[in-house]
């Protein structure tokens, strides 16, 4: 494309055959000029022989009127004229300066004057004059041949006229039709020339060129999707394909980095409980004789340690089991009667929340189901109010249910520290903490949100949370309730 040498035959043969309608209309036009040239010389030899067989047959005429004419028997030409018949040839005969003196076409002496006429003007020069056109007194095509004869009254012409050959008239219509043809020819291939390479060939290209950009990685780049023109479909089709493919990329760039933050953030939190863990034994084997009282605190960091890994290894499986086939799961989904699950839960708590002076209230409410694991929705409940005995400082916890269009909604609400605006974004994410060292020192794994969203979003509905700092925490699981008349309560 820009004058780089051919590499290959496939580049050459691409060239030619996208320029073919050009090569075509050079083609044509060589074509065409040669059939006129040719056109041309057979009809400039076919009027060399008429005009020499019209010479030849005048000779012998024009000899008996000149010596009438050179011997001043004028009256006789005229009358050999006049009486010439002129179904052989029309002869006419013209005085000096110009005016008619015989013709054998009968009532044709009133004519004009002849002197414009072109064979009349080349007489008068002193040649035989020969020339071919239209007659209007005869109304046909005409050959006319001047013989120029000088007297001593002055110059006579006598002028013979035939008509013309009737094939003779087709050469204007040759000539007509070739530069039709050519006009004709130039417009259809220049215009198929315009559309291949304007509509098909370089909108082609530009797709080719773009596609090749994107598989480089270049996965800004867009395939270009021209207004019209045959080449839009593929690239409307090629543009679809690439941006899902871009998509897909992207998604699964998000899941590798995702991983890998995943797996950085496990080794983290293992990586502590694991250097004390080491520390404790390490010091346990080396010092045999160890105070009782050293030797009861290094057991219980070996307990706290290894409870911690315990807790993170229950919780990385909790989240792997949520995220494995949830369609499957779902299947498996029974009737769960929420207001249960959160007295259960109320009991189950109260006593750890009495010990930190917090009260757990919840006020009965219409009984609601919904189609879910209540063992999974125990856990989510359960790690909420974890977190706010945990982490709040609030005097109380309150626990409700209630049912807001078709949803049940389940919620925990807490007056103590709350969460910052610039955190509540990230609060659902695993490993997201904001207490950091509180979360920690209470064996916290930073998974407990993460956990309550997937199990939220594995029953169709989501995790909220509405809080502010110093305000206290409202988080909310929102469940979809099936409709009445489903299978599910049958
Ligand atoms: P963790 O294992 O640390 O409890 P979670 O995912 O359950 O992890 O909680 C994430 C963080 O959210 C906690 O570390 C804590 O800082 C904050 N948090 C959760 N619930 C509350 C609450 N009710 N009040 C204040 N902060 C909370």
């Amino acid at each position: 494309m820009k004058g780089k040498p051919f590499s290959n035959s496939g580049k050459f043969k691409e060239l030619v055959l996208v320029r073919l309608p050009l090569l075509l209309m050079l083609a044509m036009n060589l074509l065409l000029i040669a059939a006129w040239w040719g056109e041309h010389h057979f009809m400039k030899t076919l009027d060399h022989e008429i005009m020499d067989g019209l010479a030849q047959k005048v000779n012998l005429t024009a000899s008996i009127i000149r010596e009438k004419l050179l011997s001043g028997h004028i009256d006789s030409a005229v009358d050999f004229c006049r009486r010439f018949d002129n179904r052989i040839f029309r002869i006419t005969l013209i005085a000096p300066h110009g005016t008619v003196l015989a013709d054998t076409t009968p009532g044709h002496l009133a004519f004009d004057n002849h002197a414009g006429r072109s064979e009349f003007r080349e007489a008068q020069n002193g040649k035989t004059g020969f020339s071919r056109r239209y007659s209007e007194t005869r109304k046909e095509q005409m050959v006319y041949y001047a013989v120029p004869v000088h007297t001593s009254q002055g110059l006579f012409v006598i002028r013979f006229a035939k008509e013309d050959l009737p094939y003779m008239k087709i050469f204007p219509w040759i000539t007509a039709g070739i530069i039709l043809l050519l006009v004709i020819s130039n417009v259809l291939l220049g215009w198929l020339q315009f559309y291949l390479l304007k509509k098909i060939y370089l909108p082609l290209v530009e797709v080719g060129r773009c596609a090749d950009r994107i598989l480089d990685g270049k996965t800004e780049k867009r395939i270009p999707v021209p207004d019209s023109g045959p080449v839009k479909q593929l690239a409307e089709m090629l543009s679809g394909m690439t941006e899902r493919l871009k998509k897909q990329l992207s998604e699964m760039k998000k899941i590798e980095s995702f991983r890998s933050d995943f797996i950085a953030n496990v080794s983290h939190e293992v990586k502590t409980p694991l250097t004390c863990i080491i520390g404790a034994v390490e010091t346990i084997q080396e010092e045999r004789d160890l105070p009782r009282e050293q030797y009861e605190r290094l057991l219980n960091i070996l307990k706290e340690q290894s409870g911690r890994l315990d807790a993170l290894v229950k919780d990385i499986l909790s989240l792997a089991a949520l995220e494995n086939d949830p369609e499957r799961q779902r299947l498996e989904f029974l009737p769960v009667d929420l207001q249960e699950i959160l007295k259960s839960n109320v009991q189950m708590h109260r006593q750890e929340a009495e010990r930190h002076g917090i009260e757990i209230k919840f006020n009965d409410s219409e009984p609601i189901s919904v189609l879910g694991d209540a063992q999974l929705l125990k856990q989510a409940l359960a790690n909420l109010v974890d977190n706010a005995i945990k982490y709040s400082g609030s005097p109380d916890i309150e626990l409700s249910l209630s049912r807001k269009d078709d949803f049940a909604l389940i919620s925990v609400t807490d007056h103590g520290c709350g969460i910052p605006e610039e955190n509540q974004k990230r609060i659902f994410e695993r490993f997201y903490r904001v207490h950091k060292e509180r979360s920690r020192a209470l064996g916290g794994t930073g998974l407990g949100l993460a956990i309550v969203k997937h199990i939220a979003q594995l029953h169709g509905g989501r995790a909220v949370l509405n809080s502010a700092s110093g305000k206290g925490c409202c988080f909310q699981i929102w469940l979809p309730i099936p409709s009445e008349g489903t299978d599910c309560f049958s």
